[in-house]
């Protein structure tokens, strides 16, 4: 396909889908959007840092640069344009830096529009421990964990009306007249969202965290939900999860009610346990007992909180990595936003960055430059070579900028491999 404004590498391959597996040359092109604010510095850094760990595997990435957010204001004149998620929806992988939402008017979520627009169901973040992070809680290490969080559905799909206008009166006197909820809206202006959730979203997304458990030879697959308040969506979304473990697994997958009633609550070896749990309680047991849990799947807010507070524990915001994944296709980013503060600055970490990489190269099936990307990271973060946000956590570390740590992770790579 020709594209206007992009520019597809001379060399290279494209990973492409066959008989329903992924087919990924030695020589891919990846996609990449650089992002707003800081994402044109933890970007670059990560490009360093991954291209690096693909050499040493003996792989060669071709990325090729895509525009959205002001880098697309300022070539096509829009947020989104049509060719970038073409582009993405043609080359399945792709990685993203982070893109600013204006708060309350203004453009919708150009991140949320994304995930919906590829139908890239599953927001999946794992939170695990690099040694030598400075962390808030005794045992950091126990936290290993990752979050799959329903990303098309929920608050987030846009159905809301603001303040003031003839729709949102409209629904107001449907809600209150015809559904018989008299005296719940408080009188005066009021704004109204929904918050669908539905069997399909719910089930292709506990299916694929299940999956993802079966896979990485994990235990506990936990339901994370408020459905003692919202019986009807939430609620659905706990007996829904529960309907894929009974029915589409066989033995594989047991629920914890079996585990206690037949198995004396020992699973054997390669089941998944599914379980659930109350978001509000969920947020205690990541503090208190990080041990028990291995993959969350949760509703889309859900998800959102949950992740950001497990990842609070592991070093935050700056190490947190995220990818969103739908059939066949996966665009990796970090939970951070654009930070516009510290933007163009060369000071923020670009660790969420390249781990978010290291969530492609997995997904790529690159399990031995992922394994080279943490090592050199853990090596560098031993050595007490980090950016501002740990260094001012650490007692004797050196402040090093956003492209000197992804130099010295590069570095070290190279001496490992
Ligand atoms: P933010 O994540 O950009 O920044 C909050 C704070 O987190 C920063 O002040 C900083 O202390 C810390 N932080 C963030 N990134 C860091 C890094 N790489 N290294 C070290 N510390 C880091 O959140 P915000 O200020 O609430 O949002 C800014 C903009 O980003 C908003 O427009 C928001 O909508 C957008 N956003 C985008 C995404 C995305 O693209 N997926 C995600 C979250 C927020």
């Amino acid at each position: 396909m020709e594209y206007e404004q992009i520019e597809i590498p001379a060399e290279g391959e494209q990973v492409t889908v066959v008989d329903g597996e992924l087919s990924v040359p030695d020589n891919p092109i990846i996609p990449v959007i650089y992002g707003d604010g800081t994402g044109k510095d933890v970007t670059p850094a990560a490009i360093e840092v991954l291209s690096a760990a693909a050499e040493a595997t003996g792989r060669e990435v071709h990325w090729m640069r895509l525009y959205a957010g002001e880098s697309a204001r300022e070539r096509y004149g829009e947020n989104l344009p049509e060719e970038t998620i073409d582009t993405l929806r043609e080359f399945r992988v792709g990685m993203k830096g982070p893109l600013t939402t204006p708060v309350g008017s203004g453009f919708r979520s150009l991140n949320v529009a994304l995930r919906k627009t590829l139908d890239l169901y599953a927001n999946v973040r794992p939170t695990f421990y690099l040694d030598g992070v400075p962390s808030p809680i005794r045992e950091p290490r126990k936290m290993d964990m990752v979050c799959f969080r329903e990303a098309t559905e929920d608050v987030y799909a846009g159905i809301e009306w603001e303040a003031g206008t003839p729709e949102v009166e409209q629904v107001r006197s449907f809600v209150e007249d015809e559904m018989g909820f008299e005296h719940t809206i408080h009188d005066g202006e009021v704004g109204i969202g929904l918050k669908p959730i539905t069997e399909f979203g719910t089930k292709r997304l506990v299916r694929r965290a299940i999956d993802y458990a079966l896979e990485h030879d994990r235990t506990y697959v936990t339901l994370v939900h408020k459905g003692n308040i919202m019986k009807y969506t939430e609620g659905a979304f706990r007996d829904w999860g529960y309907e894929v473990a009974e029915e589409e697994y066989g033995d594989e997958v047991i629920t914890e009610d079996t585990l206690w009633e037949e198995r004396d609550g020992k699973p054997p070896a390669g089941t998944v346990v599914v379980n659930d749990r109350i978001a509000d309680a969920m947020l205690q047991w990541l503090i208190l007992r990080p041990e028990d849990y291995d993959i969350l799947a949760l509703p889309n807010l859900n998800g959102d909180y949950i992740s950001d507070a497990a990842g609070a524990q592991v070093g935050g915001l700056g190490i947190a990595p995220g990818s969103n994944i739908g059939d066949g296709r996966i665009l990796a980013e970090p939970v951070h936003g654009s930070s516009p503060k510290h933007a163009g600055k060369d000071k923020v970490n670009p660790t969420a960055m390249i781990l978010s990489g290291h969530i492609l190269f997995d997904y790529l099936g690159w399990s031995d430059a992922g394994d080279l990307i943490i090592d050199a990271l853990e090596d560098t973060i031993g050595d007490g070579i980090v950016t501002y946000d740990l260094e001012r956590q650490m007692d004797g570390a050196t402040k090093v900028a956003t492209s000197e740590f992804a130099a010295e992770v590069a570095e070290r790579i190279k001496s490992i491999a």
